[in-house]
């Protein structure tokens, strides 16, 4: 744990699609409604959580970019989002150069560890929204981090898919950062008529056990339309199946951290 009082938790999964924004954006607003306070990392080019918070490419200043090179300090430079307890470091354009630049950067793997470790940062819980690859982004987020919290698709190779990544962190775990542990696997877009997703889950949790969330994110239309309101769907629509998965899953990351330090 970098610091005692902050819990670091990256959200990865290389495969594209799977649920990382959605699952940091609504578990974020669902922690931030216990009275957590929140921060969401977007470390993802593509800008999908800084969009579906609310924060249009123009309002972004300075992000996640000059996050890991070390020019801003979370405790003044992140934005407040609509959500109250819950803030953003964007994502911005200049952050596609990033997994190139960090190539040849003195210790490229600890730059985000570097940056979140300067100073008591004011959060219960941080959130990295990874983009979709193990590159060095990725790498920066799982050496900064307490813990990975995967969203897996209950697709044909999402066992395969979910078996490299372990193997990745585990790598991670023995080169960069002893402490970092799986927080979790949580099943996304689960489609109860889809025979295979049921077959798939039955399966991961199978192999996975008690590391696979009770809880499951049911595929949900209001979930995919609540982003393009620049909002959580957590505060677009609270009652649908979408939104009281996201509190479900929640109360069991909070229940989980309460028996790791029981
Ligand atoms: P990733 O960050 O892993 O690429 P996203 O969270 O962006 O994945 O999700 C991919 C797409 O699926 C987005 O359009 C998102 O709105 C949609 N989506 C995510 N979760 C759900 C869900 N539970 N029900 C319906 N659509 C979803
Ligand atoms: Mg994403």
């Amino acid at each position: 744990m970098i610091k005692n009082d902050t819990r670091v938790i990256a959200i990865a999964n290389q495969k594209g699609g799977v649920g990382k924004t959605t699952t940091a954006i609504n578990l974020g607003t669902a922690l931030a409604a216990c009275g957590k306070r929140v921060l969401i990392i977007d470390l993802d080019p593509q800008g999908n959580a800084s969009t579906g918070l609310g924060v249009p490419r123009a309002q972004r200043g300075k992000g996640s970019y000059q996050l890991v090179f070390g020019e801003i300090d979370v405790r003044t430079d992140a934005t407040a989002s609509s959500v109250p307890g819950l803030s953003l470091i964007p994502s911005s354009v200049d952050l596609s150069g990033a997994e190139i630049e960090l190539v040849n950067a003195e210790r490229r793997e600890y730059r985000l560890r570097e940056a979140l470790r300067q100073t008591p940062s004011g959060f219960d819980y941080v959130l990295i929204d990874c983009p979709p690859a193990l590159g060095l982004l990725t790498l920066n987020a799982l050496v900064a981090a307490d813990s990975v919290l995967v969203p897996l698709q209950c697709e044909f190779y999402a066992l395969e898919g979910l078996s490299h990544l372990l193997r990745t962190v585990e790598r991670v775990r023995r080169a960069f950062n002893n402490n970092l542990d799986v927080q979790g696997v949580v099943l996304t877009m689960f489609d109860k008529r889809n025979n295979l997703s049921d077959l798939v889950a039955q399966d991961v949790r199978s192999h996975f056990g008690t590391k696979v969330y009770e809880t499951v994110i049911p595929r949900n239309v209001r979930v995919s339309e609540a982003p393009s309101h620049g909002k959580p769907v957590l505060l677009y629509d609270l009652q649908c199946s979408g939104s009281q998965a996201y509190v479900h899953l929640a109360s069991e990351v909070l229940r989980r951290e309460r028996r790791l330090s029981a």
